[in-house]
């Protein structure tokens, strides 16, 4: 028999796991609210189940998609839109500086393969000065790292650096039968809009990192323990914070304030 033209089969490796569930396909255009001239780009488009929403929306929408046998199929699925654009390209690589120069703010969307999500939100952290928000459906577990708060379960090293950036709202679940090969775990819809201005600001970022990293390296122990290294040299007047807290007890204000008792400003 012969096989239709546009046969394509989901691809472990580039993590394809294509939304079938209408009713989810919904609401996820209805949280982006689109507006005709968004500048709006969806990262894997896959086989265009939120594509073709969200280009009736926003004809000049752009998508990158590192599947090229995915290409002739979005090109005929979406030949009649003449502003409608496909970055053959791997997103992690990407710069989206090429989308935000001369253009509004950049809106991003994303159905994104689990094994690459974190490490492209960082990369997409670097250009956040021009994106307005990203809208991602990602492993649940992620989006309520993300979104955690002090003392909560999920708090750590993601949450802290992800709200350091960005408002985090986890909007809604999803479950595996939302998709087509259903995935092995929940999923969840979060939106990261950036700040424009940083809520709390570390005068040396590396070192903030550092700090954040080593304290969640040893998340039972107390701070006294884990962050011995780094604050040896301290009284615990200068440091102003009570050591024997664990990690999960601070928030994104101590951490900074933390940060930058430990190391100030430096010259101009
Ligand atoms: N948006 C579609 C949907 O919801 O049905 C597909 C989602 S699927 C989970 C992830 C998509 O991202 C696939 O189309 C895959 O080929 C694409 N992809 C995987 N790695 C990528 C990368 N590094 N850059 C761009 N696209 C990628």
């Amino acid at each position: 028999m012969k096989k239709p033209a546009f046969e394509h089969r989901a691809r472990k490796r580039f993590g394809q796991n294509f939304l079938t569930d209408q009713s989810i396909i919904n609401s996820i255009v209805r949280q982006i609210a689109v507006k005709e001239d968004d500048n709006l780009v969806e990262i894997g488009p896959g086989k265009g189940a939120i594509t073709s929403q969200l280009v009736d929306a926003c004809p000049n929408l752009q998508v990158i998609e590192l599947d090229r046998d995915l290409i002739p199929l979005l090109l005929a699925q979406f030949a009649n839109y003449r502003g409608f654009k496909i970055h053959q390209a791997d997103a992690l690589k990407f710069d989206f500086n090429t989308l935000i120069e001369g253009g509004s703010p950049l809106r991003v969307v994303g159905n994104l393969p689990y094994n690459i999500s974190t490490p492209l939100i960082f990369h997409l952290l670097s250009f956040r000065e021009g994106i307005k928000d990203m809208h991602f459906m990602l492993q649940k577990e992620v989006v309520m790292r993300l979104a955690a708060k002090p003392s909560e379960k999920n708090y750590g090293r993601l949450s802290i650096m992800a709200q350091y950036f960005c408002c985090v709202e986890h909007l809604f679940d999803v479950p595996p039968e939302s998709f087509e090969p259903a995935p092995k775990v929940d999923s969840a819809i979060v939106r990261l809009s950036p700040h424009g201005e940083l809520p709390y600001l570390a005068h040396q970022p590396d070192k903030f990192d550092t700090l954040v990293k080593t304290a969640f390296s040893q998340r039972r122990k107390t701070l006294r323990n884990s962050l011995k290294s780094l604050v040896a040299d301290f009284s615990i007047e200068e440091l102003n914070i009570d050591l024997s807290q664990r990690a999960e007890n601070l928030s994104l204000a101590d951490y900074v304030a933390l940060s930058n008792r430990l190391w100030p400003k430096l010259n101009p």
